[in-house]
């Protein structure tokens, strides 16, 4: 967080930095509402990478060569930046991961795993990803114990009353996404976390919507474990970070063995490296976490407050805006959200209505987005949902609400 940020530009600068957004789809220009499944790209992420495969790449940490030497800075800077732009306290901190989902398995098998008993639960909630679902019933499976839900109630919030209630001595972990993918919901994620940490429960945050819309700061936060994907925040898919408090990750097994998490090897007894290295194994993605680390550069030079108030004022504008479409049904009306509004219109199929503003050059999201359970508790198969990032503005709004309009008149 170290890097003062950008003077305000008009948003329509920030827009011009993404050169997939200068395209037509089916004729019109395209508007791009599904970055909350993954985010353009800004020219000087494209560039980095580009760059690095030009000239740069070997591999990382073994090689006594130029090319290995700039390589293995390219990605241990990489590891410097998004130290710095979550705030963790060390480097060690930050275990490179392919994404939010790599991140969180590591967690069950390394963490979770070893340490529970019978009679032992984990507690998650009702809103989250299938990522923060299925990784923690496999490890209860895989152990005998027990995976409580806490509930959400009909604005699509967390009850934390309802969570607090099912956490117990039993608890050896809450997870619990920052905001939810589906719904838009931000969870109160430092309270949790101080009731939490009273209790002895460890805390993993699923960052993957928190971090490209909102500061983030891990020691503000205080959790245990927190998760987040590149290819959310505008850089590469296949990145990703999971950061865990020191003493944690020290005490934790290695996840995967195989080179690079060693220190020496012998049929006898294989010693391992120190952190975060122990949970790298094998060559890395090194070219995808030199454009994350262009991605970082670039949201720190704009600044997380100035994005967040941005996309704030914008999805008061979409929410707004979208309450006047005759027909329209909100799922998940969160006091606290950010940058994704799930919808229905009339008794329109979500995948209709998509392909139908489709045609019409705009793109949202239909179905279930990885979050079935969300929406089973709100009786249907799927949505559509429209997620902002920092290239959209009120244009991109009116032209998903003119698309929605037309779709009326199709459906009749
Ligand atoms: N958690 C949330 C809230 C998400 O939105 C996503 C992706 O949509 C994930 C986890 C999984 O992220 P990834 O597929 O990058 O591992």
């Amino acid at each position: 967080m170290s890097t003062a940020p950008a003077p305000l530009r008009d948003a329509a600068d920030w827009r011009a930095d993404f050169p997939a957004l200068r395209q037509s789809v089916h004729g019109r220009p395209l508007v791009y509402l599904d970055s909350a499944a993954s985010a353009q790209q800004p020219g000087a992420v494209i560039d980095a990478v580009a760059s690095y495969q030009r000239e740069d790449h070997a591999n990382v940490h073994r090689g006594v060569h130029t090319l290995s030497h700039r390589a293995t800075e390219a990605y241990e800077g990489a590891r410097d930046k998004l130290r710095d732009f979550v705030n963790a306290s060390s480097r060690s901190e930050i275990v490179l991961t392919k994404g939010t989902t790599e991140a969180i398995n590591l967690v069950a098998q390394s963490y979770c795993r070893p340490r529970l008993q019978p009679g032992d639960n984990i507690v998650i909630t009702h809103l989250e990803h299938h990522a923060n679902i299925v990784p923690w019933q496999l490890v209860c499976e895989q152990t005998g114990t027990e995976l409580k839900i806490a509930p959400i109630n009909d604005r699509g919030e967390v009850e934390v009353d309802g969570l607090y209630g099912l956490i117990d001595e039993k608890t050896v972990l809450v997870g619990i996404a920052h905001v939810s993918n589906a719904l838009g919901t931000v969870n109160p994620v430092e309270d949790i976390v101080a009731y939490c940490r009273d209790r002895e429960a460890a805390v993993l945050i699923d960052g993957a919507q928190g971090v490209p819309h909102l500061p983030v700061d891990v020691q503000t936060i205080d959790c245990d474990f927190y998760t987040f994907s590149g290819h959310k925040m505008f850089g590469p898919t296949g990145t990703g970070v999971l950061y865990g408090r020191e003493a944690l990750l020290d005490a934790m097994p290695p996840w995967q063995g195989g080179g690079d998490m060693i220190l020496e090897v012998t049929f006898d007894k294989t010693t391992y490296n120190e952190l975060p290295y122990k949970f790298e194994a094998g060559t890395p993605n090194i070219s995808g976490a030199v454009g994350f680390a262009a991605a970082v550069d670039y949201l720190q030079r704009i600044g997380m407050r100035q994005i967040a108030d941005y996309e704030h004022e914008l999805h008061d504008y979409m929410v707004s805006r979208l309450r006047g479409v005759d027909g329209i049904r909100f799922i998940g009306e969160a006091t606290r959200k950010a940058s994704v509004q799930s919808f229905l219109l009339d008794d329109i199929h979500s995948h209709d209505l998509g392909t139908i503003l489709d045609h019409q050059g705009v793109a949202v999201r239909t179905g279930h987005h990885c979050a079935m359970p969300v929406m089973q508790r709100f009786g249907v198969s799927g949505t559509c949902r429209a997620s902002l990032a920092l290239y959209n503005n009120r244009d991109d709004v009116d032209r998903l609400v003119a698309a929605l309009e037309k779709a009326r008149e199709i459906f009749g």
